[in-house]
């Protein structure tokens, strides 16, 4: 706990400077716009598709869990609609691989936030590119917000993400909402509540929404209706159901309606995911060493 709350003092995402969280999106933007234009220069995608696949990917990266569900069975009606004789067995192999990845991908950017990973400057680019995979803020926002979480547990308030009173499916459903939510109190605690500052949170908020639709349209550039439908988007789904179930289900709520954190071994799946992906439902074992590589080795 100390050493969260150390921690939280060096993340300055949102308070070394009101327009601090703008410019590194700004910087995201621009650099993964850079590369976008690259990668379409090189293949050319929209000489054999049409631009209206761009309309595609909204629902893809706002914050409600319905809207991605819904708009991922839009696309994939709509890719195996359009290409239903290119879609081979192949993608049915490449799907609990897509699976796989997607979980994988929350768990070493939770390592990485930890600054686990050695030498210490490959935690911020793993967590970067998992941030990429995850169509999220970015690798700072994401620490900020999960120190917070150990720095508040389960405060219906200050935990940026409290599962109290929540069902699994309401809980995964407005999980980026409540994210954001905290994020504007954290902001407006450092910054005020004045006309300039609501000015600029509203700019920040809107450059986020514009940075995940560069990094959604990045995957969809790189690997086209086909691949981006049927084996990126799954990892993404699979991504957001891990970091729910991880944080919903090891955090408790007991009859007496407080929360207690648990280890979690007791079924195939928490058995499956402990072992491929270094104990991730050992959560209460990780709020008590969060720099364990693999909390599942903690007695
Ligand atoms: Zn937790
Ligand atoms: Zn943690």
């Amino acid at each position: 706990m100390n050493e969260a709350r150390k921690k939280s003092r060096s993340d300055r995402i949102l308070s070394k400077h009101p327009f601090a969280l703008g410019k590194y999106l700004v910087l995201n933007i621009v650099i993964y716009s850079i590369v976008t234009a690259g990668i379409l220069f090189w293949n050319r995608l929209f000489e054999t598709i049409s631009w209206w696949w761009v309309l595609s990917l909204l629902p893809l990266f706002l914050n409600h869990f319905r809207y991605i569900i819904g708009g991922t069975l839009l696309l994939s009606m709509a890719v195996f609609a359009t290409y239903t004789t290119e879609i081979t067995w192949i993608y049915l192999l490449l799907f609990p691989a897509s699976i796989y990845v997607g979980h994988l991908s929350a768990v070493l950017l939770h390592n990485a936030v930890h600054n686990i990973f050695r030498p210490s400057w490959l935690n911020p680019i793993i967590g970067e590119v998992c941030a990429l995979h995850q169509i999220s803020a970015g690798f700072p926002v994401f620490r900020l917000v999960h120190y917070q979480h150990h720095i508040h547990s389960d405060d219906p308030e200050k935990d940026p993400h409290p599962s109290l009173g929540y069902t699994f499916w309401s809980y995964i459903d407005v999980g980026r909402v409540l994210v954001m939510k905290r994020l504007k109190a954290i902001y407006f605690e450092n910054w005020g509540d004045s006309e300039k500052s609501q000015n600029l949170w509203k700019t920040q908020e809107i450059l986020l929404v514009c940075s995940r639709f560069v990094k959604t349209f990045f995957w969809f550039s790189l690997l086209g209706p086909k691949l981006f439908a049927l084996v990126f988007v799954p990892s993404y789904i699979s991504y957001i159901y891990l970091f729910a179930s991880f944080n919903y289900f090891t955090h408790h709520e007991k009859d007496d309606g407080t929360i207690e954190i648990l280890n979690l071994d007791n079924n195939w799946y928490f058995k499956f995911c402990n072992k491929t992906l270094f104990g991730v439902f050992y959560h209460k074992n990780h709020h008590l060493r969060p720099r364990l590589f693999n909390p599942m080795h903690f007695n």
